[in-house]
């Protein structure tokens, strides 16, 4: 480790030299949106902060790779030369100097690839898991539930099974036609195909994505909805909502026989204010790399846990998001859950060792230094174009 001694004390120095991005783009998973993602399409950065002592720490950024390079740009001014090994400083400091540009845009996901990389960075110059530097461990595995796209039913319950027999033990189904096809019973014939394909003891999670465009339901076809939801162990119910209808989400959470649950599209930790002290969510579901990262996450979490809201990580679409989710699983008492996505390039085929299920299809927390993750210069050459400036 070449970090130096500060003079005031004993603290090591490292300075932030240069942030770098990069887009993830060629195989671009689907997400079931109404203008669905092409796998050319760049919905994710990843983000390199390098310091002056040779040390480089990763993150990720659920974004236009575009918007990413032009808020590293607005940003330069004030992270150039900071202290890398002060995450929350460094973050708030950019959060609060930026209030005129757009909040909660642009800028607050940019922010969340570079404070997931300052933690990053922390942990491999003191030699601690970001979990660690979080607080502690309170769990050394954690069961991933493996995120499926809605399908026409017979191919749902074939595309469930074949992912429980790679080892998965929990599943959520989500988006497609589900909700979108104005059928109440093609709904439940996927949900049903689902739960056959998963089998009684598997955990399974229902998504209607109602943040994509032009949702077409409200709060009554949601109460319907829950109420048939129920009748198949259905462990929760995401986004049944458009994404502001906070009034419907807290009704919803009410009356549903199943746990309601939400907030992937929110951003900051103050958006998440009225939605926690109003009851609307059972379960939270903020992304690290959209809410600001790791300092906003926890957060959040903690937050969300004195309200008696259950915390469930969003970050699942890259390998340095599911790394942060991991961290974090475990920094948290009531988190027993990551979202997991089988067979993305972005996942498993940019890392040196890739994440591998135990025999009962859970997932192991690294506690190795930092994210605990290496990402392979060669193996993300196959994704981006510029994969050197992300390792200088
Ligand atoms: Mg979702």
């Amino acid at each position: 480790m070449s970090a130096r001694k500060s003079k005031a004390g004993s603290a090591p120095k490292v300075r932030i030299t240069s942030i770098r991005s990069a887009p993830l783009f060629g195989e671009s998973p689907k997400g079931g949106w109404s203008a669905e993602i092409e796998p050319e399409d760049s919905i994710h950065a990843l983000i390199a902060v390098h310091t002056d002592a040779g040390i480089t720490g990763f993150g990720s950024v659920f974004t236009d790779a575009r918007l990413v390079a032009a808020a590293l740009k607005v940003l330069e001014p004030l992270y150039a030369g900071e202290d890398a090994l002060q995450p929350e400083r460094v973050s708030e400091k950019l959060h609060q100097n930026t209030f005129w540009m757009g909040r909660g845009g642009s800028l607050t996901h940019t922010i969340s690839g570079i404070d997931i990389a300052l933690w990053d960075i922390l942990g491999k110059v003191t030699g601690l898991s970001v979990s660690r530097l979080l607080g502690g461990r309170h769990r050394e595995r954690v069961q991933p539930y493996c995120s499926l796209l809605m399908e026409e039913p017979k191919k749902m319950k074939d595309v469930v099974a074949s992912y429980k027999a790679k080892g998965f033990t929990a599943f959520k189904i989500g988006w497609g036609p589900f909700g979108r096809a104005l059928d109440h019973k093609l709904d439940e014939a996927i949900v049903k195909a689902a739960r056959e394909g998963a089998g009684p003891k598997s955990k399974l999670f229902v998504d209607a994505g109602a943040s994509d465009a032009y949702w077409p339901h409200g709060l009554k076809w949601a109460m319907r909805t829950a109420e048939m939801l129920k009748d198949f162990e259905v462990g929760w119910f995401e986004e049944a909502l458009r994404p502001d209808a906070i009034d419907d989400f807290c009704e919803l959470r009410r009356k549903s026989p199943v746990p309601i649950a939400g907030g992937e599209v929110l951003t900051r930790r103050q958006a998440f204010i009225p939605w926690l002290t109003r009851g609307a969510f059972d379960i939270v579901q903020p992304d690290v790399t959209k809410v600001g990262g790791i300092s906003e996450q926890r957060r959040i979490a903690w937050m969300a846990y004195d309200f008696g809201v259950k915390y469930i990580g969003h970050g699942w679409n890259t390998a340095l998001g599911v790394a942060a989710d991991l961290q974090m699983a475990t920094a948290f008492p009531e988190t027993d859950l990551v979202e997991f996505i089988g067979g993305s390039p972005y996942v498993d085929g940019i890392t040196v060792e890739p994440f591998k299920l135990d025999k009962e299809g859970w997932l192991q927390i690294p506690d190795s230094p930092g994210l605990g993750i290496e990402i392979d210069p060669r193996k993300l050459a196959r994704y981006t174009e510029n994969p050197k400036s992300l390792f200088a």
